[in-house]
């Protein structure tokens, strides 16, 4: 469910219609739903309002700052991968102990700030990390947690480069050595394990894989337990599918269901880390066509939005639905919709068949909250996008559009070129 909807062949976010939007501020623009999103939210919660549950977003879906204070104000903790996104989410309000920390790489100044800022736990994907965590934190002279990230070796059923709990992935530890890490874990002076973590992949519909997932883990905690290992935590990661073309992704109240029983059992306190869940179907990226191109094979829509602006076509052959913003005739022609970025991987669709469009008009890509603005860079020096979000029919400015001097603030010619 979403609130953009056509009224009177006119596609509307909320109470506001978009096209007033796109004239007022301009294309590209990303727009979002605030209904959709804290709905999102309130879905997955309520599903699992069964047992002791906390909902943590994972920030690298969408880290624009409104967004995270609109969740974490209706209870939400945070994900995070990086130390910029653990400034995001206390900036954004997030109590330090509703943040949890995943990435396989993270460096010493980034455990450092966590460690001092007192995050719920990390989520350990190495030995050496652990041992590096457990060092960082006694030299702080701090007592820390963290949970095992467990590889549990199941096939999520998503595309290749989204799937993260195959053994060959780079995430996670194996259960044989998650088992001896375990055994040893009074070595740990400074460090507390505390519970098991997974996270198998992204944009998965089908329950199968995460029931196989959680089921592996349960059975394990279970093992554990029998021997004397107990542990306060089990955080069941994010990854759930949503509609982008003609998917049947799971409700939120079905993934409960399947996986509740197994989490019941264990009898520890829950984790969940959805991104694309919560955030992807309460965003469009607004655009423009700016020419239609005829070549004796193709005909091509050419807009003012480009990979830089939404990567996820391009890097992961994504499909996103593109609508017009005002319905017309229902004639089809087979299109491809690509971008003003100088690579042929520049496309938002291949092939489409979309109602006739003309010079100037407006097209929505629809779903795209989730990786779409977060993924965006400058490349071919575009300025990133303005962000809106609606609420009812107020519209607010979440994020200005960059300016021609955001690009080069950074930047430093040396005196010895300006002749100095
Ligand atoms: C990216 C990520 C998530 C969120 O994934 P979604 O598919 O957006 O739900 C959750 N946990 C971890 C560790 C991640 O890396």
């Amino acid at each position: 469910m979403h609130e953009f909807k056509y009224i009177n062949n006119n596609l509307y976010c909320e109470k506001i219609k978009v096209k007033d939007l796109a004239d007022k501020f301009g294309t590209p623009l990303y727009i979002y739903s605030y209904h959709t999103l804290v709905d999102h939210f309130y879905k997955l919660q309520s599903a699992f309002s069964g047992v002791d549950a906390v909902v943590c977003y994972s920030v690298k879906a969408n880290s624009n700052l409104a967004l995270l204070k609109a969740l974490v104000d209706k209870g939400a903790g945070l994900d995070i991968v990086s130390g910029g996104e653990l400034f995001r989410a206390l900036k954004a309000g997030c109590p330090p102990e509703k943040i949890v920390y995943a990435s396989v790489g993270k460096t010493n100044a980034e455990i450092e700030e966590a460690i001092k800022r007192g995050i719920l736990f990390f989520n350990v994907e190495s030995l050496p990390e652990l041992e590096n965590i457990n060092r960082i934190a006694k030299k702080l002279n701090k007592i820390t947690r963290a949970a095992i990230r467990i590889n549990p070796d199941v096939e999520a059923k998503t595309h290749k480069f989204i799937t993260t709990g195959k053994i060959t992935n780079k995430f996670g530890i194996d259960l044989d050595n998650a088992y001896k890490i375990l055994l040893l874990r009074k070595n740990f002076s400074h460090l507390k394990i505390c519970g098991l973590h997974i996270h198998i992949g992204s944009q998965i519909t089908q329950s199968a894989p995460f029931v196989a997932a959680v089921k592996k883990i349960t059975d394990f905690i279970a093992h554990l337990k029998r021997i004397g290992i107990t542990l306060e935590y089990l955080n069941i990661g994010g990854g759930l599918g949503i509609i982008y073309k003609n998917e049947t992704p799971q409700t939120a109240q079905i993934y409960a269901k399947k996986i509740l029983p197994f989490l019941r059992k264990s009898g520890l306190k829950i984790i969940l880390e959805p991104g694309r869940f919560i955030v992807g179907n309460a965003g469009i990226l607004v655009t423009k066509v700016l020419y239609l191109k005829d070549t004796p094979k193709k005909k091509f829509v050419i807009i003012d939005a480009g990979m830089n602006d939404l990567i996820r076509p391009a890097l992961y052959d994504a499909y996103h639905m593109i609508l017009p913003l005002q319905k017309r005739g229902v004639r089809l022609e087979k299109v491809d919709v690509v971008g003003p970025i100088c690579e042929s991987g520049d496309f938002l669709a291949k092939e489409r068949k979309l109602p006739l469009v003309k010079e100037g008009e407006y097209l929505a890509v629809m779903s795209a909250g989730a990786y779409g603005f977060s993924m965006s860079s400058n490349y071919n020096s575009r300025r990133r996008l303005a962000e809106l979000l609606v609420v009812k029919d107020q519209v607010f400015v979440i994020r200005k559009r960059e300016s021609f001097d955001d690009l080069v603030r950074n930047e430093e010619v040396p005196s010895f070129l300006l002749g100095l």
